[in-house]
């Protein structure tokens, strides 16, 4: 029965009581009836939307934890990208495949039902084409089907080590792509658009794409698809994009593209006050993640300025360090209190609740970003929930209102019990379906990984 009765379920205004949720066997929401009654339907005390990772390089899940060694100069993002080009290297799409597969089941089971792919591994080994343009692209939205997290499938433009339009190193070849190969990638993925999958596209970053080509892109682009780019992540970036421009990167895309609701800027770490102010206005999606750029020693965004202002954001697990929305969550939060020696950051007079606060806006900021119907648990929506762990001791006892604070900032369980996506239960008791076959395709991956880079 495609149904279910939820005694708590938090809907896009906030905690309902005694909701019936019930949905279509293509896994879209057809009716969310608070104050309903439980009659020979499955029961549960609380129930989250799923929450979107806007932000995922998928191939990188393979590199967390082996890159935090100390070298001879002083390590930064530019030489932790030096590692993880040489591991980009050899990847094949085998192995691609493995690795997404295994860390779109970690997402699911942790709570994010849909998923941002910026896609930038194109080629064979030695930068020659594939002979099915989209092949590695395919690979990742199969790993996608098989975990049943949806996707939104970024083919990535990338024709540029730098600034000044300088020319591809050797090792960047495998990511090269102008337009019309993009714009190729978009096509050959046409045909796998559907409930579960969306195609945008996103210039890499101002570094990778000349602002005419990204201007080119957007307007070959069929209408209404998302739009993403890296923004202002690095202190360096910033500095070179003012020498050659005049201007810094959030400032120059915006006087140079109409930014607007379709784009996703992620990162954009390094914001002056009217950068933070002009972005907010954009109805851009500022994507944050929190747990990468703590990592690679980012910085921080301007959240608070950020808010006052109205702006929308969500969060993404980037380079996959962490596969948790609450450990995302909790450090957007915990970097702010950290940086500015004050508490309760994220949050409006309206919204004074941190943790719904958090919740509610990266549910909001990361469904645009998807351009897909995800976000809310409300009829038309893709059927994406979770069941908490009612049982847990964290939960036992609490009234709803203080659900999602016990969730986001107390402990390190996962209190994610069950998992729906797209109308499907991909995990029960804390368990994904596929998971142990997964997990032996990606254990197999690494080993030939680990042979190869010898
Ligand atoms: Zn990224």
């Amino acid at each position: 029965m495609n149904q279910l009765f939820a005694h708590n379920a938090l809907l896009p205004d906030g905690w309902a009581r005694d909701v019936l949720i019930a949905w279509d066997v293509d896994g879209t929401l057809t009716e969310v009836r608070p104050g309903a009654s439980a009659v020979d339907i499955p029961s549960v005390d609380y129930v989250l939307p799923g929450m979107v990772n806007l932000h995922s390089h998928a191939f990188q899940r393979a590199l967390g934890g082996l890159t935090e060694h100390a070298g001879a100069a002083p390590d930064s993002f530019w030489t932790w990208r030096d590692l993880m080009y040489r591991f980009a290297a050899t990847i094949t799409p085998e192995q691609v495949q493995a690795i997404a597969a295994q860390v779109f089941v970690e997402c699911l089971r942790h709570g994010y039902t849909a998923l941002c792919e910026f896609h930038y591994l194109h080629h064979e080994l030695d930068g020659a084409p594939y002979a099915r343009p989209a092949e590695m692209a395919e690979r990742v939205a199969a790993a996608a089907q098989e975990s049943g997290i949806g996707l939104t499938l970024l083919p990535v433009l990338y024709s540029h080590a730098g600034f000044g339009a300088q020319p591809l190193k050797p090792e960047q070849q495998r990511f090269r792509g102008d337009m019309h190969a993009v714009l190729e990638r978009v096509d050959a993925l046409a045909p796998l658009r559907s409930n579960q999958l969306e195609v945008g596209a996103a210039p890499h970053s101002l570094r990778a794409a000349a602002i005419d080509e990204v201007r080119e892109l957007v307007r070959e682009m069929p209408p209404a698809r998302p739009l993403h780019i890296h923004i202002a992540e690095q202190q360096a970036e910033v500095d070179q994009c003012l020498a050659f421009t005049g201007q810094r990167p959030v400032d120059y895309l915006l006087s140079h593209i109409d930014v607007d609701a379709r784009w996703c800027l992620v990162h954009a770490t390094h914001l002056t006050i009217s950068e933070t102010a002009r972005l907010a206005a954009s109805g851009a999606v500022a994507g944050l993640c929190p747990t990468t750029e703590a990592n690679l020693g980012d910085g921080l965004f301007p959240l608070g300025d950020y808010i006052a202002a109205g702006g929308l954001f969500g969060i993404g697990s980037d380079s996959h360090v962490s596969q948790s929305p609450v450990e995302e969550l909790r450090w957007l939060e915990y970097g702010q209190r950290l940086a500015g020696q004050r508490r309760n950051v994220a949050a409006t007079p309206t919204t004074p609740d941190v943790a719904a606060f958090l919740w509610q806006s990266a549910l909001r900021g990361g469904a645009l970003a998807t351009g897909r119907p995800v976000g809310a648990l409300a009829p038309g929506k893709r059927a994406d929930l979770l069941v908490l762990d009612a049982d847990h001791v964290n939960l036992g006892g609490v009234a709803a209102s203080d659900v999602l604070g016990r969730f986001l900032f107390s402990g390190n369980d996962n209190l994610v019990r069950d998992v729906l996506a797209g109308g499907r239960w991909v995990v029960k008791n804390g368990v994904h379906i596929a998971q142990n076959a997964v997990a032996h395709r990606y254990k197999l991956a690494i080993h030939q990984l680990r042979e190869v880079s010898r």
